[in-house]
């Protein structure tokens, strides 16, 4: 009996084991979360110097990529120990704070491990041991990534947003989420809906409500379920995006003028697009039509 058939068998187990597999991309996703924009950064700077040929020093580079070398403790530069690098466990045994030096660990660590655990389990509760698991378990992934970092940085990275477009593209080529012109019209309209709105907006005000990288991220999820799904995640995203804002300035912890990145709020309607969107719509068309 191979691992297939043995979580087909026992669909517990097979949500077991993704959790499991979900802790440990989670602590990579940390990795990339901390460490992706800072070597964008370093690049961009690198290309301005040479652009500009000025004399001025090159920035160091920040002396990592995406593997290697393993983490340190950023207070200390400490190797941290492989069994003080387990998801959530570690962070529990130290209580959130460096074997080293005692520096807090901050929380959100062992947060984004958790949230990538739960996500997971729901989408193999959801699709089962299936092709369509798989491939939902990469979207999940590159959506949490692409959320905080957007949060942290109002950025979100060409070098996910768009080889996860194509991803998408390719998957339903083989109809996995849904069948290639839904795709491919996602993608176009993805991208189209949210510049039109953009023009519109500077037209209007003078100011620029959105970035590129907002209408990319609609593009990837149009490739990915189709564009039949665009109007729920717009329709989700700017609800839950207005009553985020609203609430942010009422509680007076935001100034007006600050954009809230919109990003977070995309990737989370996508998520549930992707999961609920059926039932969603489903549940609409009742209500308007009943
Ligand atoms: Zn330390």
């Amino acid at each position: 009996m191979n691992a297939l058939t043995a979580f087909q068998q026992n669909p517990p187990f097979f949500c077991f084991a993704s959790g499991i597999l979900a802790l440990l991309i989670g602590s990579f996703l940390n990795v990339v979360i901390y460490r992706l924009p800072k070597m964008m950064e370093a690049e961009w700077k690198k290309e301005c110097k040479q652009f500009l040929g000025t004399d001025e020093d090159i920035p160091p580079e920040p002396g990592f990529n995406l593997v290697f070398p393993g983490s340190t403790c950023p207070n200390c530069q400490n190797k941290i120990h492989p069994l003080d690098n387990i998801p959530v466990i570690s962070y529990l045994l130290l209580k959130g704070s460096c074997r080293n030096c005692k520096q807090r660990i901050s929380p959100r660590y062992p947060l984004i491990e958790l949230a990538s655990c739960l996500l997971i389990i729901a989408v193999a509760i959801e699709y089962g041991v299936s092709i369509q698991a798989f491939f939902a378990f990469l979207f999940t992934w590159s959506l949490i990534a692409l959320a905080v970092i957007d949060y942290d940085h109002k950025l979100l990275p060409d070098n996910i947003t768009l080889p996860f477009m194509w991803l998408g593209i390719i998957c339903n080529l083989f109809g996995i989420f849904t069948d290639i012109e839904s795709s491919l019209f996602g993608a176009i309209f993805g991208y189209l809906v949210l510049w039109t709105v953009f023009v519109i907006f500077k037209l209007i005000t003078g100011k620029e409500g959105m970035g590129y990288g907002d209408f990319k991220l609609l593009a990837m999820l149009g490739a990915w379920l189709g564009w039949q799904y665009l109007p729920l995640i717009i329709i989700l995203s700017s609800f839950t995006g207005s009553i985020v804002g609203a609430g942010l300035l009422l509680l007076s912890k935001h100034k007006k003028s600050q954009p809230i990145p919109f990003g977070p709020f995309l990737a989370i309607a996508g998520w549930i697009a992707l999961m609920y969107g059926d039932l969603l719509t489903g549940l609409y068309i009742d209500w308007a039509f009943k």
